[in-house]
C-alpha cells in the first residue's frame, strides 16, 4: 500500500486551545465552586455565601466579604495566566495562598456565562463586569463592555451561568442535577469544616432554607456536629502529630472506636488546600482495621501543614493531587498517632467497664 501524504501541521485557533484547558480544570459544577471558594478564602473573607441552581449547570455564585478586586484590574481578571498570586517561579515554593497560576477565572469564562460584583475599601461603590473568552463583555448588545458602577457592599460575588454551554460533549454527561448539587454540598462541608473564622451557606436558588449554614465563630468541632451530625461529633477525638525532621505538623479530629460507618469519610488538607489522597485514606482505613468490626470505617478530619519548600503543588492543574517529601514517613508518623489514640480510648472504655 502506498503511505498516505503527510497531513500538514498547523497551530490550533487560541480559543479552541483555550476550550480544551477548561475543560481539564473545570470537569464538573464542583470544580469551578473549588477555585471560587479558594479566591475567596484568599481574599481573606470571613463570610461566604453559596447559590446553586441545576446542580450549578444552570447557576453557581458566590458571595464573599474580602477586599475585593480594583476596578483597574477588572480588564485583565479574566486572562489566562494573570494573578496577584505569584510573580517569580520561585515563588512557587513559599506560596501561601490557594490560587498561584490566574488559570481559574480564565477558565471558566471559556466555558460559561461569568459576571463580578466588586467591591474595595477604597472605591466609593462597586463595578460589574461581565466577561467571556477571557475577556470583559457587554451584557446586552449595544451596551458598553465596560465595568459598571453600582451600589454594593465590600467583597466580591462571582455569577456562573449555563456552564459548558458551548461544550455540548461534557454538558450531556451530567444526567442529574441533583447529584451534582450533592457533589457540591460535599465540598462546601470540606471548606466550612476546615475553615475556622469563616462563616458558610449553601442553598439551592429560590430555597429559604439552607442545607449548610455555619457561623463565623464556630469552632471546628461544632463545624463538623452541624454538617456531620452529632452522632459523628459525639464520637470524636483530636489527633495532633509533628515532625521536625520531616517538616510537617497536623492535627484534627478522628473517630474513635465505638463509631463504624459503611464508607470512609476523609476531609484532607494539606497547605489549607482540599485534596484526595488515596495513598493517605488506605494507610489510615489499614491502621483502623485492627480496631474496627470487619466492615466498619472511619472518620478523619485532618489538615497537614508540610514546609510549602517540600510540596510540589504544581503537578497538575487542577492542583487536587499534591505531592511532597518524605510521603511514606510522615504518613507512618500519623498512623502511628492514631494507633495510640485509639488504643488509650480502647483502654479508658475497658478499665470503665470494669470498674
Ligand atoms: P489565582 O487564584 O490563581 O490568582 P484566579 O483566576 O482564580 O487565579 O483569580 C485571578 C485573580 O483574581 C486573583 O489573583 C485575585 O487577585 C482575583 N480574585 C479572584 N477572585 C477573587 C475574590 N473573590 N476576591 C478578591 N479577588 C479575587
Ligand atoms: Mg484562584
Amino acid at each position: 500500500l502506498p503511505l498516505p501524504a503527510p497531513r500538514r501541521i498547523k497551530a490550533l485557533a487560541e480559543d479552541v486551545v483555550n476550550k480544551i484547558a477548561a475543560g481539564e480544570i473545570i470537569v464538573a459544577p464542583e470544580h469551578a465552586l473549588k477555585e471560587l471558594i479558594e479566591n475567596a478564602v484568599d481574599a481573606g473573607s470571613t463570610a461566604l455565601e453559596v447559590v446553586v441552581k441545576d446542580g450549578g449547570l444552570k447557576l453557581l455564585q458566590i458571595t464573599d466579604n474580602g477586599h475585593g478586586i480594583d476596578k483597574e484590574d477588572l480588564a485583565i481578571l479574566c486572562e489566562r495566566f494573570t494573578t496577584s498570586k505569584l510573580k517569580a517561579f520561585e515563588d512557587l515554593t513559599s506560596i501561601g495562598t490557594y490560587g498561584f497560576r490566574g488559570e481559574a477565572l480564565a477558565s471558566i469564562s471559556h466555558i460559561a456565562h461569568l459576571s463580578v460584583t466588586t467591591r474595595t475599601k477604597e472605591s466609593s461603590c462597586a463595578w460589574r463586569a461581565h466577561y467571556a473568552d477571557g475577556k470583559l463583555v457587554s451584557p446586552k448588545p449595544g451596551q458598553s463592555a465596560e465595568p459598571k458602577p453600582i451600589a454594593g457592599r465590600g467583597g466580591t460575588q462571582i455569577t456562573v451561568e449555563d456552564l459548558f454551554y458551548n461544550v455540548p460533549s461534557r454538558r450531556r454527561a451530567f444526567r442529574s442535577a441533583s447529584e451534582e448539587y450533592a457533589k457540591i454540598l460535599d465540598m462546601v462541608a470540606r471548606y466550612a469544616v476546615h475553615c475556622s473564622g469563616v462563616s458558610f451557606s449553601c442553598k439551592k436558588h429560590g430555597s429559604s432554607t439552607a442545607d449548610i449554614s455555619v457561623p463565623t465563630a464556630a469552632g471546628t468541632l461544632d463545624r463538623i456536629r452541624q454538617i456531620h451530625k452529632v452522632t459523628v461529633a459525639n464520637e470524636l477525638v483530636t489527633l495532633e502529630a509533628e515532625s521536625d525532621r520531616w517538616g510537617f505538623k497536623c492535627n484534627g479530629w478522628i473517630s474513635n472506636a465505638n463509631y463504624s460507618a459503611k464508607r470512609t469519610t476523609l476531609l484532607l488538607f494539606i497547605n489549607h488546600r482540599s485534596v484526595e489522597s488515596t495513598v493517605i485514606k488506605k494507610a489510615i482505613e489499614q491502621t483502623y482495621a485492627t480496631f474496627l468490626p470487619k466492615g466498619s470505617k472511619p472518620f478523619i478530619y485532618l489538615s497537614l501543614d508540610i514546609e510549602p519548600a517540600r510540596v510540589d503543588v504544581n503537578v497538575h492543574p487542577t492542583k487536587r493531587e499534591v505531592h511532597f517529601l518524605n510521603e511514606d514517613e510522615i504518613i507512618a508518623t500519623i498512623c502511628d498517632e492514631v494507633r495510640s489514640s485509639l488504643s488509650k480510648v480502647d483502654t479508658s472504655r475497658s478499665f470503665m467497664t470494669q470498674s
